[in-house]
């Protein structure tokens, strides 16, 4: 379970967060909505330690969250792969968590690891292209290969910043659909920002609605409405 306690997160005199306060229960696919500059990505790297909050507390099944977890895994907007490699390694990387990436270290990866990759790879429906170089796929498919990589990491919290953002509606849905079935095939308690409310309506079991670092919605499908 996540607990999200007072989160305040202020840059000077902007006020990106305030007082954020929500719970996510086990396994739960859970939208984050908001515009630009709603204070989402800020949500996101707080919880998976890349900014400290200014206030407030993250915890994950009663722990304290700080920048060393690596039960956190992370999938962005730009997917952050070694474009050279293929698929198949891009997503063994999941398994060095935050180590930096070297190929020295990637050579004792082990065969759980390696069968594991080949499980995510599955699951995001790229197992034929396990081979391909990153550089040669399109940008929904780079993007199931971050998914694939962050499943490897077996996190328990899987945070998502706008996923889908850079894709045509037809990929990103498609994008969207590989992110909940994997989510919900390993059991990962899951939060993704987006803010296209009809692919979240489409998607999210719950919605978190953020405006000027508030949060001002947090219900399910039944009480969503445009324009959040
Ligand atoms: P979103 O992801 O919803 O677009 P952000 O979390 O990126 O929102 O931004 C929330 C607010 O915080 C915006 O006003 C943004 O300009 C500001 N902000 C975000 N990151 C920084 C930063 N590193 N320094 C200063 N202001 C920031
Ligand atoms: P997004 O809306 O997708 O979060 P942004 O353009 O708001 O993208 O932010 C991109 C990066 O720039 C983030 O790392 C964010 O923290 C930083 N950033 C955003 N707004 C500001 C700002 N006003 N001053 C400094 N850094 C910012």
């Amino acid at each position: 379970m996540l607990e999200v306690t007072d989160l305040t997160k202020h840059y000077g005199d902007v006020r990106a967060l305030e007082d954020v306060s929500f719970t996510l229960n086990d396994g739960e696919f859970t939208v984050l909505l908001g515009q630009s500059g709603a204070g989402k990505s800020t949500m996101l790297r707080c919880l998976n330690g890349l900014t400290s909050p200014t206030a407030g507390s993250v915890a994950l099944d009663g722990a304290t969250l700080d920048n060393s977890r690596e039960d956190v895994a992370m999938v962005f907007q730009q997917h952050n792969l070694v474009e050279g490699f293929s698929a198949y390694t891009n997503a063994l990387t999941g398994s060095l968590g935050r180590h930096p990436f070297l190929r020295s270290v990637l050579q004792l990866v082990g065969r759980k690891e390696k069968l594991t990759a080949l499980d995510a790879l599955g699951t995001v429906g790229l197992l034929d292209e396990a081979d391909q170089r990153v550089a040669t796929m399109s940008g929904g498919q780079q993007q199931r290969v971050g998914i694939a990589r962050a499943l490897v990491q077996q996190p328990d919290l899987l945070l998502a910043d706008e996923p889908v953002a850079s894709l045509d509606p037809g990929s990103a849905e498609t994008v969207m659909h590989y992110l909940k079935t994997a989510a919900n095939e390993y059991d990962i308690t899951t939060l993704v920002s987006l803010h296209q409310v009809n692919i979240a309506a489409y998607f999210g079991d719950r919605f978190l609605g953020l405006k000027d670092g508030e949060l001002i919605f947090d219900g399910g499908p039944e009480e969503l409405t445009p324009g959040v």
